[in-house]
């Protein structure tokens, strides 16, 4: 039976992988499972730092965000982008697979905004799709994907415009901000959700301004970096 070592609000956990179910030809759900997951809260998209080895055997851990738990088992979404340990990982699961982590870490918020807007890549959906699901109301999504293959399943209330790359490289701004001449935004103070890698985000953010979002009003955060190396 896997132990738990609890540490503060975070602790480890030893697991293993119950299922994997490809959702798209580069997203890849995982369900891990362990007694000590039912007896945690897993705030609102938090995530896990999961436990890999890195190209040069040292260890490295790799950020999933946590899509759903229930009971024992918890569910991750991965985007199998092609290079790196977590992509490896995520790509080479089988059920009984031993995966170790450490968590729970961060939570978005939902605050009571009159209209909301989500910008994404693929890294962010799993993100936002435990946040529509919480949020019960509609929520506009702009999410970048590689292309129709790639629509990610996300409650009804997520209004979504799917952008394309077909081929050109991920990791810019331009799709997310050509999407934002479609945003009408809706009554009263807003909030937006911004979530991506890194350098195109801080650009995406800039041009928000013209929603009459404040920076308060924005949660903007970089999921991955491009030409990152892995470390821990
Ligand atoms: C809070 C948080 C939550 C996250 N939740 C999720 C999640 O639910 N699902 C998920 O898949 N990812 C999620 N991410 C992003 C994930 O942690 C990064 O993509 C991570 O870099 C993947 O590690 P890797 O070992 O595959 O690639 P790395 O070793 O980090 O990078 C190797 C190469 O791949 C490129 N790369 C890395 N990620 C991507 C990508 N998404 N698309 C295209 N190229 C990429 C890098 O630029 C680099 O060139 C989250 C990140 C954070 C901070």
């Amino acid at each position: 039976m896997p132990e738990v070592q609890r540490i503060t609000r975070t602790g480890q956990f030893l697991t293993t992988v119950a299922d994997v179910r490809t959702l798209s030809p580069r997203m890849r759900r995982i369900v891990l499972t362990a007694p000590e997951i039912a007896g945690r809260d897993w705030p609102l998209a938090c995530d896990i730092a999961v436990v890999l080895t890195g190209p040069d055997g040292r260890e490295v851990r790799r950020r999933y965000t946590v899509r759903s738990s229930a009971g024992e088992q918890l569910v991750v979404d991965a985007v199998l982008h092609g290079h790196g340990p977590g992509s490896s990982w995520a790509q080479s699961l089988e059920p009984g697979h031993p995966v170790s982590f450490f968590g729970p870490r961060g939570e978005l918020p939902l605050p009571p905004a009159g209209w909301l807007l989500a910008l994404t890549d693929e890294s962010g959906l799993p993100a936002i799709g435990a946040l529509a699901e919480a949020a019960g109301r509609d929520l506009l999504v702009l999410a970048e994907i590689e292309d129709g293959s790639e629509r990610y399943p996300l409650p009804p209330n997520a209004k979504v415009r799917w952008l394309t790359r077909d081929g050109r490289p991920a990791g810019t701004p331009e799709l997310l901000l050509g999407g934002l001449e479609h945003v009408r935004p809706g009554a009263g103070p807003g909030y937006a959700y911004l979530l991506g890698e890194s350098r195109a985000i801080v650009t995406v953010r800039d041009e928000l301004a013209r929603f009459g979002l404040s920076r308060s009003e924005v949660y903007a955060k970089g999921y991955w970096n491009l030409n990152s190396r892995p470390t821990r």
